[in-house]
């Protein structure tokens, strides 16, 4: 009798440990779901990646001036929009099979835009090579006729080709059929000639509105450190506006029109490298930083 009330009561303090360890397990699931759901809400509320600490104004070739009202534009619509607007489909950035990348070590993107400009992008390109760097080219239309080579060049160097339209029209000002044809006929090209799945792509000015972003079909690209190096047309005074301003996952925007902008492309992949930057293209730092870049939404920098 006395053995049987000790297996008894020995049956149910076993019982009991099962029991708690069972709810304790179910209590953990549920915490384990809560922190789940809110990381997705942060992840949603904070889908702008947008940073635009030092975005004033981008000039383009000296036979295309730009009017005082387009670059108030810009600045306007640079402070204004800095939300996602549509889309939260990650594209997958293109990166290279055998990446020498470091996703903890600092990077960042130097984009040169309104080429391919014949020799000074090939030194840029050298400049690049030697110290095993790659940038973004945000080439125009106008532009690829006749140097279809440079652009299969940058690409066979892992550099990346992107889209700064066929006319470098202000988009918020076209209707559909112009802004599918100002963005599609380059991206098309772009695709034939090296073979990328994607096409960033960079509105000219900076400029966009709601109806541009929802009607792009690729993330658009803008910058966190203008270099102004249209403007100086100074090779020292580029590399000083970089080393004043460049932070971890700044995006640098130059112009491969200049003779300077090569000179100081030479320099700077220099001092960058010495200061521990990988030099790096914008989807690759996309998918370093963000696991890929986003449609509908504007990319000012892309910060740890
Ligand atoms: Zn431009």
């Amino acid at each position: 009798m006395k053995n049987r009330i000790i297996i008894l009561i020995i049956s149910i303090i076993i019982a009991l440990i099962v029991l708690g360890i069972g709810l304790y397990g179910l209590s953990n699931t549920k915490e384990d779901n809560k922190d789940k759901a809110t990381n997705g809400e942060i992840e949603k509320s904070t889908g702008i990646e947008n940073e635009f600490s030092d975005i004033s104004t981008e000039e383009s070739d000296d036979e295309e001036s730009i009017s005082e009202e387009s670059n108030s534009e810009e600045t306007d619509v640079s402070e204004k929009e800095e939300t996602s607007t549509s889309g939260n489909d990650v594209l997958v950035s293109i990166v290279p099979e055998t990446s020498d990348i470091d996703p903890n070590k600092p990077m960042v993107a130097l984009t040169y835009d309104d080429g391919p400009a014949g020799n000074n992008t090939l030194r840029i390109l050298d400049s690049l090579k030697k110290y095993n760097a790659r940038a973004t080219f945000f080439v125009v239309g106008y532009n690829l006729d006749g140097n279809e080579d440079i652009i299969k060049k940058i690409a066979e160097q892992g550099s990346e080709v992107a889209n700064h339209t066929a006319s470098h029209k202000d988009l918020a000002k076209l209707t559909t059929e112009e802004l599918n044809y100002e963005v599609n006929s380059v991206a098309d090209k772009i695709k034939s000639l090296t073979g990328q799945k994607n096409v960033l792509i960079r509105p000219p000015y900076g400029s966009v509105n709601d109806f541009v972003m929802s009607s792009l079909t690729e993330p658009v690209i803008l910058w966190s450190i203008d270099t102004e190096d249209w403007k100086t047309k100074n090779p020292e005074a580029t590399l000083n506006h970089v080393k004043a301003t460049v932070y971890d996952g700044a995006i640098i925007l130059m112009h491969d029109l200049h003779s300077e902008t090569a000179d100081a492309t030479e320099m700077l992949v220099e001092w960058l490298t010495n200061e521990g930057y990988q030099i790096v293209t914008v989807s690759e730092m996309g998918y370093y930083r963000r696991g890929g870049l986003q449609t509908g939404v504007r990319y000012g920098s892309l910060q740890p």
